[in-house]
């Protein structure tokens, strides 16, 4: 959906749309899983610097592949947004000051009109957790022997815990005053 600057010049436009998996690229790793739904409006708050607004909510689910044991993990996004969208060959005659007064999020758009589907896109991407993990007790793959933990244990684990009792002694005599 593209919202056209022309369009704000009259009116408010709000929007309420769907988009289906598939429709939208993210990242090579993830994948939209449910149909993205967004709701809101988009006004120009600012005629003469051609500041447009772009306010609402967004839900869709995300899948990716675990962090630790690269299984498919769903990643249920549900995000109110709130953002600032400038023309990138106008913003320049804003003074930084104007910019940074408002709370809002900043950004820029080129020529006269704005692609919602890729600013839904950067907002799912900025909701998604820093460390994607498909639960907090994920014992993640045995970095010995590969197998999922999750699934099997494998018998690494006295191996696995030597090693982390030496590098807790390599760090001890690290510590210890010498004389
Ligand atoms: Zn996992
Ligand atoms: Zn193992």
């Amino acid at each position: 959906m593209l919202i056209s600057l022309q369009e704000l010049e009259l009116r408010p436009v709000q929007f309420k749309i769907d988009i289906p998996a598939g429709e939208i690229e993210y990242d090579a790793a993830l994948k939209q899983a449910s149909v993205l739904h967004a709701e809101g409006a988009a006004e120009l708050v600012n005629h003469a610097l051609n500041e447009i607004r772009i306010r609402g909510a967004l839900s869709v689910t995300i899948e990716a592949p675990c962090d630790r044991c690269l299984e498919t993990a769903s990643f249920p996004v549900r995000k109110d947004f709130d953002l600032l969208y400038y023309p990138s060959d106008e913003y320049e005659a804003a003074s930084e000051e104007e910019i940074r007064q408002t709370e809002s999020e900043v950004a820029y758009y080129e020529g006269d009109r704005l692609n919602l589907s890729e600013i839904l896109r950067e907002v799912v991407l900025l909701a998604l957790p820093m460390q994607m993990i498909c639960s907090e007790s994920c014992k993640g793959i045995c970095p010995a022997c590969g197998e999922n933990r999750n699934l099997r244990e494998c018998d690494c684990h006295a191996e696995a815990a030597d090693d982390r009792w030496s590098k807790l002694r390599t760090l001890r005599a690290e510590l210890e005053p010498r004389h």
